[in-house]
């Protein structure tokens, strides 16, 4: 993404810096300050792989397990080919302070592998998943570490992993891992989960500000997993009119409102939205600076940084990707008066629901998808709404209001423990 030659975009810089300034406001000791600026243990693990042409291909992959005082790390896998150590680090320091932010018994994790899953083979990608397992299954469990997907991983990578693992041990443990499909003990209403807590704070924020969802316009960046839900529950269930849309290869923008059903068929037929015919292709470097009323970075990290963050135009960003914003930047919003939902809140839906999936394999009984709609909304609504309290009593914007509530959380644990 987007780059400044005085700003760091390194994202575990960036974690450590979004840590620091709240650790600061919130005067923690110096024992807990260099606790939990790192992560508590860290994998790096190498992977043969054959592949279809023969040949063996070595991918290095990584398990990073930040802090587990509040419960079993938990946090998703990343393939993507830009994946580094610090990537890990950083996602994982966000997954402690987002199970902390809900509330949720868990402490935070990440994987990653660097792969480029786009130019992989199904049987590669079995065969990848399953080799990440056989190097870091020995570190997981339903009570010390659970994955979950997250950038180009799915259901069907969740369920060869939890194989792998379950032949490995030679006894079920749905609880491994969450995210699987249905049928292997997955959870209703976790495939849109992430996009669905978002739009459930979205509603929260436009009533805080005056925002009617029926008139309100919206961008999204990333038409994935997350992107693409959150554009069709946001139009579905806010009544919110998508006006631009955009992936890896490609953005498009109709003025007058993109029909998201069509535009998510042709995603899913074509693999992109570029070349849908109900919209213009644009420029995805414009897209968050449209005139719109919110918008929803959901693909990388940095996309809006000290460059572009004073051509943003909308009243809110809501954050459904994973560090979408700089500190740099960060500061410049706030000053402009942008209500930012930060990341680790706003997208927290999908370790929520991953962690009723926990539950319900635990208990081996499962529910409708109403009732993990009833307590996902309450548990975002209720989390949203203590954050924003936060910020306004403490004066500092929406980010450093939930790390405030999240440090002090994991602190606490840790303190308990006797470790601080
Ligand atoms: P995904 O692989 O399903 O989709 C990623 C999307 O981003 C794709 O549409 C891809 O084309 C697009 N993309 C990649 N690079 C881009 C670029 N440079 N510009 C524009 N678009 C680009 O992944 P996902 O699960 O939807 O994850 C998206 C974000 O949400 C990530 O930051 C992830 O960490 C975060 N997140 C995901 C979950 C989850 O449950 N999947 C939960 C919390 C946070």
């Amino acid at each position: 993404m987007s780059d400044t030659k005085s700003e760091s975009l390194n994202p575990f810089a960036i974690a450590q810096r979004q840590f620091d300034g709240a650790a600061e406001l919130l005067g923690l000791d110096v024992s807990a300050r260099l606790l939990l600026r790192e992560p508590m243990r860290e994998f790096a693990v190498t992977i043969p792989v054959r592949m279809d042409d023969g040949n063996t291909r070595v991918f290095k992959g990584y398990r990073v397990q930040y802090n587990n005082s509040r419960g079993p790390t938990k946090g998703g896998l990343r393939w993507h080919p830009d994946e580094t150590i610090d990537t890990v680090r950083a996602l994982a320091a966000w997954m402690t302070w987002k199970t902390a932010v809900v509330d949720l018994p868990l402490g935070g994790g990440k994987g990653g592998v660097t792969c480029n899953p786009l130019e992989m083979t199904e049987g590669e990608k079995e065969r990848l998943a399953r080799g990440y397992i056989r190097a870091v299954g020995r570190v997981l469990g339903a009570t010390r570490d659970i994955p979950a997907p997250d950038v180009y991983t799915n259901s069907q990578i969740m369920a060869w992993m939890l194989d792998e693992y379950e032949t490995l041990v030679g006894e079920t443990h749905p609880g491994v891992i969450t995210g699987k499909p249905l049928q292997l003990g997955g959870s209703q209403g976790r495939g849109d989960a992430t996009a669905r807590g978002g739009v459930y704070v979205m509603r929260e924020a436009c009533k805080l500000l005056g925002i009617d969802p029926s008139t309100a316009r919206v961008a999204v960046q990333g038409f994935g997993k997350v992107g693409s839900n959150a554009a069709l529950l946001g139009s579905k269930v806010l009544g919110l009119t998508v006006v631009a849309a955009c992936d890896v290869n490609g953005a498009v923008i109709n003025e007058d409102g993109i029909d998201v059903d069509a535009l998510a068929q042709h995603s899913l037929r074509t693999g992109s939205v570029v070349g849908f015919d109900g919209a213009e292709s644009m420029d995805p470097d414009g897209l968050l600076e449209l005139p719109v009323d919110i918008v929803v970075p959901a693909a990388l990290e940095n996309a809006i940084t000290a460059r572009n963050a004073g051509k943003i135009q909308a009243k809110i960003v809501c954050e459904l990707a994973n560090g979408p914003t700089t500190p740099d930047a960060d500061a410049v919003l706030h000053e402009r008066g942008i209500y930012v939902i930060p990341d680790f809140l706003a997208n927290a839906g999908g370790v929520t629901v991953s962690y009723l999936e926990q539950v319900q394999n635990a208990y081996n009984y499962y529910w409708d998808v109403k009732e993990v709609h009833t307590q996902l909304d309450r548990r975002m609504t209720e989390s949203f709404h203590a954050v924003h309290e936060l910020h306004e009593s403490r004066k500092v914007d929406m980010r450093t209001a939930a790390y405030m509530i999240s440090i002090d959380r994991v602190a606490t644990a840790c303190r308990l423990r006797g470790w601080i």
